[in-house]
């Protein structure tokens, strides 16, 4: 019988470690199908950070390390300059890299780094119990401020994908969302894009998924898909911001 759907081979057979209804077990998939489609898995090094996206550590099927908080960017750089043969990609969520490690990946875009990001933002603290992160919503409840985010206090959510295509003139930039099949065959695209701006030597790449954590927004998988839609879209646009396009 002919197969016709399974696991990248860029993937490990690890058991999944999300909870129901994460985004991170998809942007993984995609990684790993743009690993298979671009034959790079075996030249890959993964560097994953701190937060839910650290799980990661054994799912791909390619050489892994870990920078310390926020730090992935920095270290992605010593590899790719060490090895610049190798596919060298951070895979970090919006605590990490919009929080602790906005130094290390604005420095980073702006030195048009040729890594790829893999930037996972579901407007929370996921690891650490649904904390407020620099990319919560106006008036989003977290369990830091259960009164919602009020930007007198909080500040407004950044935009990353806006903030780092000024800085880096040579950069693809885009973000995307997971919330339906369309989108998600949308992200793979751009995955693949990502990891192709590095092969080519173009410049610096990250992708930013809008993704669901329904345990940290307390709703349930279907309900984070429409949170998705409904509240992070409007705030946070879809589509490409640097100067490489598709
Ligand atoms: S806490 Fe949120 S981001 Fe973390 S694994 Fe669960 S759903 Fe995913």
């Amino acid at each position: 019988m002919k197969k016709i759907f399974g696991r990248p081979e860029a993937l490990t057979d690890f058991p999944y470690p999300y909870c129901p209804g994460c985004g991170h077990g998809i942007v993984q998939r995609l990684v790993g199908e743009a690993m298979d489609q671009l034959g790079i898995a075996g030249r890959c090094i993964g560097v994953t950070s701190a937060g839910c996206s650290v799980r990661n550590w054994k799912q791909f099927a390619c050489d892994m390390t870990m920078g310390l908080h926020g730090r992935g960017p920095a270290v992605a750089t010593g590899l790719k300059r060490t090895a610049p043969e190798c596919i060298v990609f951070t895979y970090q969520g919006d605590g990490d890299m919009a929080a602790i490690g906005t130094g290390e990946i604005i420095h980073a875009a702006s030195r048009c780094e040729r890594i790829t990001v893999i930037f996972v933002n579901n407007a929370v603290f996921g690891a650490t119990g649904g904390q407020q992160a620099p990319t919560t919503l106006l008036g989003q409840k977290t369990t830091s401020f259960p009164g919602g985010r009020d930007p007198r206090t909080g500040g407004y959510p950044l935009k990353m994908s806006e903030m780092l295509s000024l800085v880096s003139p040579e950069s693809y930039i885009v973000r995307v969302s997971l919330h339906d099949v369309k989108h998600i065959n949308q992200a793979a695209k751009a995955t693949r894009r990502a990891f192709e701006v590095q092969m080519k030597d173009e410049g610096f790449s990250m992708v930013e998924y809008l993704s669901m954590c329904p345990t940290q927004w307390k709703v349930n998988p279907v309900q984070a898909l429409k949170w998705v839609e409904e509240k992070m879209i409007p705030y946070y646009p879809l589509g490409e911001y640097g100067s490489i396009r598709n």
